[in-house]
């Protein structure tokens, strides 16, 4: 995730060790539980690791709950052969199923010396040696995985984390840096991948500790502090953080990216991924930028993960709902000035007030803290209660957040309100458990189905310019735009990329002033990592070496409007393995201003087509420019001269050869016979070429010269068609009759009364008959080219697409948390 480089190639990484910024990933239990997830977490480490980096470990799967177990037994003095045996079983189970017989042998034996130590210290003092029994289960799992890792991938060792990470005090587990961060470098092998231990550490007199239950996670966070790590990677078995806990509300959807400060305060507030203690240690990273945390799937390495760190106001804006049971309201009359000021640093409790002496612990805490004020000999009463909380940045400044929360829980009884100091929270204090039904209500209510929708516009000439005017006043228009952000512009050498949001109304001079150089690889690998739900490439770039990265931007997930038509006119392989592509990934592809600009001719046909009617012909006028020339055409001026008129005013190609092939409208027409349900290719379409084959090899210079050679056909076809009150028309005909389709463009005459001879110059129509329009045909008619009605065009798509992204169901994925 953060890295793409495999072991193999990168021991010139340990010899940069302080050129290379050092990443850690951290595995938790379940995700080493088994013979498979240990395989699993291998090929992670192969693919996203360098040799300078650290690898931080859980006990695997459940070994810490069997071992505390184990002391609990001993303690009460019952009997614990049945406990040892599970775990000699599973621990055995591991060893031979993933290494070699020598390895497993060695660790086989060393495991028996660890069993017989632990039944000693169970039979001495099962509580003198509770953090030296728990320490087990890490450091036979490191012993594992770092075994595993030399024989699979590179040279490693693990490291007993007791052998220098110390803290000052067990009780709120604070680290002491300076020594722990010298010890650290002297405990670094080179050229050796670590293996680290999470959740263990010693006390200044080096006595066995640890930093509470699932406190790997803070290991890893410590160990990135006295790193200056780059990035901090979570490898668990949810795949993010989520907008409320996912096993409770279903609809809940993933944050990508989550400022510091709202991931301390979920943390806080009783996420079950974010351990309270986990992102302390990030934010005040020693020296240099604090560390990302990346919050990952080992189960599912595709799958977007979340990002915590420094963002700007995208990510601020997104909204989240958590709780927490098995909370207690302690009144006490103590609880006021320094005592109280004791209390709070030693219990962080969730909210404490002075003016009525109350605060709000966790059940867990009670006794110890009815101890600590057991010496004051005070008095104190005690409620169950729970809470509910928006979480978002700087939340409680922001009044309709605070009305929604309200009104969401007006039909519950709520001791009261309030907000966290910071204002990342707003808090309601509840005399019962929160319910799912609870949650679910108030995060429907709070976090809507807002999903964030990315967008890049690629190509910036005419028509990308014109749209990118139109953006801003769209985005403020329209209610399914609402989460829009305009995130990249890429012409075809340079590219602007801002993960926070470009400024739209600035944000073509912004590119002038901003934008680089990139090749497609960063691109894509950009849209691979991209912080959105959902994310909108715009192509409103002429190029086909561009519409051949549809299939990969497919493969991502990505949803492409092309006003480009080379990937809709591509070869019948091509053109159906991309739409299988998209439709394996939910990718839309709209491409409604390939044919006609604006004019709804793609949408009619697929409409018609999706309420079950029958497509049986398509023709018409398709070229703006054949258009113009043949309504202009009256013999008068010979063509050439009027072509040269055209290309003056700009309504041709630069070479007009290009409008007269035919090719445009030919490819126009295969485009529509695919979106009416046919399967066909180029070749299946006649082109008549209007250009001689004299005319056809020259230089666009030598063609414009030689230009009178196309007036002899003209004239001869218009005196023909006039001698029998007709006129020539650029006609595309397309039908199928009893399952024989026909398929051409080319020059036809018509009777002057009919509906293709009556244009307005540049106009495009569109006939359609069907099984419903059959006598009477369907005619769609209009400007078929032009900025403002294609920019229109682009954006009607845009909305289409946006209509149908916002109401689109997040599949989530679970295995329990850890
Ligand atoms: N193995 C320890 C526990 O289960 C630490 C951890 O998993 O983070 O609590
Ligand atoms: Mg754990």
């Amino acid at each position: 995730m953060t890295q793409t480089n495999t072991l193999e190639q990168l021991d010139f990484a340990q010899n940069n060790l302080e050129k290379h910024s050092v990443n850690i990933h951290k595995f938790g239990g379940s995700s080493l539980a088994t013979p498979e997830c240990l395989e699993r977490v291998v090929s992670i480490i192969c693919r996203h690791c360098q040799l300078n980096d650290i690898i931080v470990v859980s006990a695997n799967g459940k070994t810490t709950d069997l071992l505390l177990s184990l002391q609990q037994l001993a303690l009460s003095g019952e009997p614990l052969d049945t406990s040892l045996a599970l775990l000699s079983e599973q621990q055995t189970a591991l060893i031979y199923a993933l290494l070699n017989a020598e390895n497993a042998g060695r660790l086989a034996g060393e495991f028996e010396q660890d069993l017989n130590r632990l039944v000693a210290w169970l039979a001495e003092d099962p509580a003198v040696f509770e953090s030296d029994i728990l320490a087990l289960g890490e450091i036979w799992s490191a012993r594992l995985l770092s075994a595993l890792l030399n024989e699979r991938i590179c040279a490693s060792y693990y490291l007993d984390a007791r052998d220098f990470l110390v803290i000052d005090n067990p009780r709120d587990c604070r680290v002491d840096n300076p020594v722990s961060k010298a010890n650290l470098q002297n405990c670094r092998r080179g050229q050796k991948l670590a293996v680290i231990t999470g959740f263990i550490c010693k006390d200044h007199a080096g006595n066995s500790c640890t930093l509470g239950r699932n406190g790997s996670d803070y290991s890893a966070t410590i160990f990135a502090s006295l790193l200056s790590a780059k990035n901090v990677t979570l490898w668990t078995d949810v795949d993010g953080i989520y907008s409320a806990d996912p096993r409770v509300v279903p609809s809940a959807r993933k944050l990508h990216r989550l400022p510091n400060a709202v991931a301390r305060e979920l943390g806080r507030l009783g996420n079950p991924v974010l351990h309270k203690k986990t992102l302390q240690p990030l934010t005040g990273s020693i020296g240099g930028a604090a560390s990302h945390l990346h919050v990952a799937s080992s189960f599912d390495v595709q799958a977007a993960a979340t990002e915590i760190g420094e963002f700007g106001q995208i990510a601020r804006q997104e909204l989240s709902v958590t709780h927490l049971n098995d909370l207690l309201l302690v009144t006490c009359e103590a609880l006021q000035g320094d005592v109280l000021a004791d209390i709070v640093a030693e219990f962080s409790p969730v909210y404490s007030d002075q003016k009525s002496g109350q605060l709000v612990i966790l059940a867990s805490q009670q006794k110890a803290l009815t101890d600590a004020l057991a010496v004051l000999g005070a008095q104190l009463t005690v409620t169950p209660v729970s809470l509910i909380a928006a979480v978002g940045y700087q939340v409680a400044l922001r009044l309709d957040i605070y009305g929604r929360f309200k009104r969401a829980l007006k039909n519950d009884r709520v001791l009261r309100f309030f907000n966290s100091e910071e204002q990342h929270s707003i808090i309601a204090l509840l005399p019962q458990e929160t319910t799912p039904e609870l949650l679910n209500k108030v995060h429907h209510e709070i976090v809507k189905d807002a999903r964030h929708i990315g967008l890049v516009v690629a190509g910036l000439g005419n028509i990308g310019q014109r749209f990118l005017e139109l953006l801003p006043g769209q985005l403020s228009r329209i209610p399914a735009l609402e989460n829009v952000h305009l995130v990249g512009l890429v012409s075809s050498k340079k590219a602007l990329i801002q993960p926070d949001g470009l400024e739209v109304n600035s944000a073509l001079a912004d590119f002038s002033a901003q934008a680089t150089d990139y090749t497609n690889g960063e691109l894509l690998d950009w849209l691979k990592h991209h912080p959105y739900d959902e994310m909108i490439l715009v192509d409103i770039t002429p190029s086909e070496a561009f519409s051949r990265l549809y299939g990969e931007f497919f493969d991502l997930g990505i949803h492409v409007i092309g006003a480009n038509k080379w990937a809709a006119s591509a070869g019948t392989d091509i053109y159906h393995e991309l739409k299988n592509k998209a439709g394996k990934s939910g990718s839309l592809w709209l491409g409604n201003t390939t044919v006609g600009a604006g004019l709804p001719v793609n949408y009619a046909l697929d409409d018609l087509l999706g309420s079950g009617d029958q497509i049986t012909e398509i023709s018409g006028v398709f070229s703006g420019t054949l258009s113009w020339l043949f309504e202009h055409y009256d013999a008068q001026k010979p063509f050439s001269v009027l072509l040269k008129e055209a290309l003056a005013q700009g309504i041709t190609e630069p070479d007009p050869r290009e409008d007269l092939s035919g090719r445009d409208v030919q490819r126009k027409l295969l485009i529509l016979a695919r979106a009416a349900g046919f399967e066909l290719s180029l070749e299946d379409i006649n082109c008549q070429n209007l250009v001689p084959e004299s005319l056809q090899e020259l230089g666009t210079e030598a063609f414009l010269q030689q230009a009178a050679g196309l007036d002899a056909y003209f004239l001869q076809q218009y005196q023909q068609a006039n001698e029998k009150n007709a006129c020539i028309r650029y006609i595309a005909r397309f039908s199928s009759q009893q399952g024989k389709v026909k398929a051409g463009v080319s020059l036809e005459l018509l009777a002057v009364e009919h509906a293709f001879a009556n244009l307005t110059p540049c106009d495009n129509i569109f006939q359609i008959k069907s099984h419903w329009y059959q006598d009477n045909p369907l005619i769609i008619r209009g400007p078929g080219a032009g900025r403002d009605v294609t920019a229109g065009g682009l954006h009607s798509d845009l909305v289409t697409a946006c209509r149908q992204l916002v109401n689109k169901q997040h599949q989530v994925t679970l295995k329990g948390i850890n």
